[in-house]
């Protein structure tokens, strides 16, 4: 097992209040510990070129890197490793800015709790397995949940730019409850004569899972699942026995299913309020006219054109996405089928298999967030990459 130690300094950050020098050299005794250095700046340019060199030249199997927060410099050194040539999995980041020099004023103590954490990342990599990344092709079509103007006038857009679109609309026919009636009823005649949309009526989506280039709606019994890269809700709005504009009962199901937060009228969240918003904070679901609160006929129009110039520019065909390597996995064996799992999954990523009276995990739908893990009373679920066997080996190293 050959591991390569990397401690950074990051500018005065790090450096003036820990003594890395000291943690490179006590940890360079550690079993399996080939090489341990500093570093002025690992996440510069020059930084990210000395580590790859680093552990190409020493033919290194796992990386420790003493650094700032994961959260904002995991994926620049899982980069690193893998233009390198290792697995991007066998590198662990010990987080000593913020939780150690930010906090720890005592340049001593410091060290030592430095020390610890870096002892931890190295034990843990010990346990690490190389996770393989997968990816899949998006799927370029679009769904719109709403027949009015707002949702017409986006399929119309999208169909210009030769895309698949289908229209699902909950009353017998489209045109929704138009404040100008002509503007929709020419709506209606052009996206009859269009052959890239398809216009399913009298039915709301009764089961949406999936992610951003590859979600699957379900319309109801007995019509089959539609697949999409993107969904547009174009639901209208309606007014409460307080004359506030509210979000319709089948909005609050579909905001419910996609898991999109909403404001306290049903309606949801957007991404940014004024940088993106006909954005949603889920990747691909977008809004338009009065599901984004109540607008004129022509402010739908405008929303629409947003929505479909921002698809347009993301979900492009052949693009692929790649899925979350680090999932969880359920024991069929230990599983009692108790549904627990199923019930936090936040993601619709676990499903109840009637026959074996189990649970599996959907590996393209989960995001690895481990709420299932930390539910099951039965410890069937392993989230990868966070077994109670990396963790106990982390926690030794910290401990000792
Ligand atoms: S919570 Fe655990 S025991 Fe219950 S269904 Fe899910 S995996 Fe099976
Ligand atoms: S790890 Fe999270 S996303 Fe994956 S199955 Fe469990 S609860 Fe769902």
């Amino acid at each position: 097992m050959r591991t390569g130690v990397f401690v950074c300094s990051c500018g005065p950050n790090i450096g003036d209040r820990i003594d890395i020098e000291k943690i490179a050299d006590e940890v360079s005794g550690i079993e399996g510990v080939v090489l341990a250095e500093t570093h002025g700046l690992l996440c510069s340019p020059d930084g990210k070129k000395y580590l790859e060199e680093r552990i190409k030249e020493n033919d290194l199997e796992r990386v420790v890197i003493a650094a700032c927060s994961p959260r904002e410099h995991e994926i620049t050194f899982m980069k690193v490793c893998e233009t390198a040539g290792l697995n991007p999995f066998m590198m662990q980041m010990a987080n000593i800015r913020e939780q150690v020099a930010w906090v720890t004023p005592d340049r001593e103590s410091a060290t030592r709790k430095a020390l610890k954490l870096v002892r931890g990342a190295i034990n843990r990599t010990i346990r690490h397995k190389p996770l393989e990344k997968t990816s899949i092709v998006c799927n370029p079509e679009i769904v719109i949940v709403g027949g009015g103007i707002a949702g017409m006038s986006a399929a119309l857009l999208l169909a210009d730019a030769d895309r698949k679109i289908t229209i699902i609309e909950k009353n017998s026919s489209l045109g929704g409850h138009p404040g100008n009636k002509d503007l929709a009823a020419h709506f209606c005649e052009a996206v009859k004569e269009r052959k890239e949309i398809t216009v399913i009526t009298g039915c709301e989506p009764e089961e949406i899972v999936g992610f951003f280039g590859n979600f699957i709606i379900k319309p109801g019994e007995d019509i089959e699942e539609i697949r999409a890269g993107s969904i547009v809700l174009a639901t209208g709005c309606m007014v409460d026995d307080n004359g506030r504009d509210t979000a319709p009962d089948g909005f609050r199901k579909m905001t419910e299913m996609l898991r999109i937060t909403t404001d306290e009228n049903g309606f949801p969240g957007r991404e940014h309020a004024s940088l993106a918003p006909v954005s949603t904070p889920i990747d691909g679901v977008y809004v338009t006219g009065c599901a984004g609160g109540l607008c004129s006929p022509g402010e739908a129009v405008s929303r629409s054109e947003a929505v479909a110039g921002t698809i347009l520019s993301s979900l492009i065909p052949g693009r692929e996405v790649e899925t979350e390597p680090r999932t969880s996995v359920i024991s069929e064996t230990l599983c009692r089928g108790c549904k627990t799992c199923l019930e936090v999954c936040g993601y619709g990523a676990i499903s109840f298999d009637d026959e074996r009276l189990v649970c599996t995990v959907n590996s393209v739908l989960c995001k690895g967030c481990g709420n299932c893990a930390a539910a099951c009373p039965s410890g069937a679920i392993k989230s990868q990459h966070f077994t109670p066997d990396q963790i106990r080996y982390q926690m030794a190293g910290l401990l000792r």
